[in-house]
């Protein structure tokens, strides 16, 4: 490497070679003479080393713009500019150039210029436009609503969605706080989100431009800023109005068949109990047996018909529920007298010694024999011959816990996470054996919950099961 390519620092060492550039760059005197060229540069235009040097600039470069020496004359410490280049094979080639002065002990003794086919900037910057454009149209065209917020929730970017939703432009919003579509009274410290956590859900009512109100879901993700400076919020929400309708109108739908369907299963319930206990009907015995199995299975039907009605007087927030003080070893008495029968058929028995004496829960009378009972049935059907079903009850606190624990066949850990789900029975042959709907422990759920307590269950498969719920004690 001949020593005039290196690029001395004041002091006389080497700081770097001029071939380590990776930008074609270039050094000239005073006089514009080209003092050396770097590799880069050489391979861009076509030239050796040997022959360019001592050329004038404007050799190669014919249009180079006035006030280059200004350079030398400490009158500017960087000029950019872009310039045609006199490539070998005689094409030329569009450069972008950056020159700045080489100062040596406080003078300037010569100017470097580093430079890029623009060609390669051009590309890069088609490149990025192709990316921005990318995304914008998947932003653009999503059918959710995008709100990008800064960490104190500033609108940074709304897409089209957000004004098909709730009327408001981004105009209307960048800038602003994002809290300005959610319903009043909701504070920006109120609601944190972690980095990295699970991605929070929220149903809520926004707030229309035209002054009504849209139900959305709203997602938020925490993204850190491309270089680390911050970071900020996205909130994407999708429109539940339609959702809803159509989720009502379903509803609505199974409301009305089941209480339709009620009438004349429950005419049919009547008059099997007539021909049973009419003593002037002459009723083979044969008869009498289909008639027991038509019975059962009208019952059955009377259950479902029941759950139906149960659920969607939930999902539709008819339920009624009216909490008063109650004594739930009276309850428990009472339905252990009508459900013994059913048990000892099945070989099963119910124990049940409650403390002398018991605080009153907080509940709805009808609605808390139905969560007795659904735990009690289950605790019967699921049991095995032999088996026994212990209730019990404890104090915590504001809560009473009551638990209803079996002796029966268990529930594996994988569908355990499943049982309070709609519809939802698992698929062994033992559970599968028992007449079910698969509705009695989400309606258990949401009866217990929306009376202010909780339910959950401990089982190992083969190992019996127990049920627990949490009602606040009344005080
Ligand atoms: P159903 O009993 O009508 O199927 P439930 O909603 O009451 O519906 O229960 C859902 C499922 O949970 C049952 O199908 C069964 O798989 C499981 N399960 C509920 N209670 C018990 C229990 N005591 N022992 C074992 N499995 C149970």
């Amino acid at each position: 490497m001949p020593p005039r390519k290196k690029i001395a620092s004041p002091a006389g060492k080497n700081l770097f070679r001029l071939d380590d550039i990776p930008e074609a760059a270039i050094i000239t005197d005073a006089s514009h003479s080209i003092l050396a060229a770097n590799k880069a540069l050489l391979e861009l235009l076509g030239y050796a080393s040997e022959e360019i040097v001592g050329w004038p600039l404007e050799k190669i470069f014919p249009q180079l713009p006035r006030g280059l020496s200004r350079l030398f004359f400490g009158e500017e410490r960087q000029i950019e500019f872009e310039t045609k280049a006199r490539m070998r094979n005689g094409k030329r080639a569009t450069m972008d150039f950056f020159a700045t002065p080489i100062i040596r002990r406080g003078k300037v003794t010569a100017v470097l210029y580093l430079g890029r086919d623009i060609r390669v900037k051009s590309l890069i910057e088609a490149e990025i436009r192709k990316a921005r454009n990318y995304f914008q149209a998947i932003v653009e065209n999503s059918p959710y609503g995008i709100c990008v917020t800064d960490r104190q929730r500033n609108v940074m970017m709304a897409n089209r969605a957000v004004t098909e939703i709730t009327g408001f432009s981004p105009s209307d919003l960048v800038g602003k706080p994002v809290l300005e579509l959610y319903p009043p009274g909701e504070k920006a410290q109120k609601f944190e989100i972690k980095p990295g956590a699970a991605q929070p859900v929220r149903q809520l009512r926004f707030r229309r431009k035209d002054g009504g109100e849209v139900p959305v879901l709203v997602t938020y993700s925490l993204v850190p800023e491309p270089g680390g400076r911050g970071e900020f919020i996205i909130e994407s929400f999708s429109d539940q109005s339609d959702r809803r309708r159509v989720d009502q109108l379903k509803n609505e739908f199974v409301f009305v068949a089941a209480h339709e369907l009620r009438n004349p299963v429950t005419a049919i319930r009547l008059l099997l109990d007539i021909i049973f206990e009419d003593k002037r009907l002459a009723v083979d015995p044969i008869m009498r047996g289909y008639l027991a199995k038509i019975q059962e299975a009208n019952e059955r039907l009377l259950h479902l018909v029941d759950d139906l009605l149960e659920v969607s007087r939930t999902e539709a927030g008819k339920l009624q529920i009216q909490v008063n003080p109650q004594n739930i070893v009276a309850s428990i008495n009472g339905l252990l007298a009508e459900m013994r029968p059913t048990a000892v058929s099945k070989g099963v028995m119910f124990q049940y010694e409650p403390p002398p004496s018991m605080p009153y829960v907080l509940a709805d009378a009808v609605k808390l024999k139905e969560i007795l009972t659904n735990l009690m049935a289950n605790a019967i059907k699921y049991n095995v011959a032999g088996g026994s079903i212990r209730l019990n009850h404890e104090s915590r606190g504001n809560e009473l816990i009551t638990s209803v624990a079996d002796t029966g066949i268990g529930i594996s850990e994988e569908d355990k996470k499943r049982i309070f789900q709609k519809f939802w029975r698992s698929e062994d042959l033992a559970v599968r054996a028992q007449p079910g709907t698969g509705l009695g422990l989400f309606i258990v759920k949401e009866l217990v919950e929306r009376m202010g307590g909780r339910v959950w269950a401990e089982s190992k498969r083969g190992e019996g099961s127990t049920f627990f719920f949490s009602l606040p004690i009344a005080r």
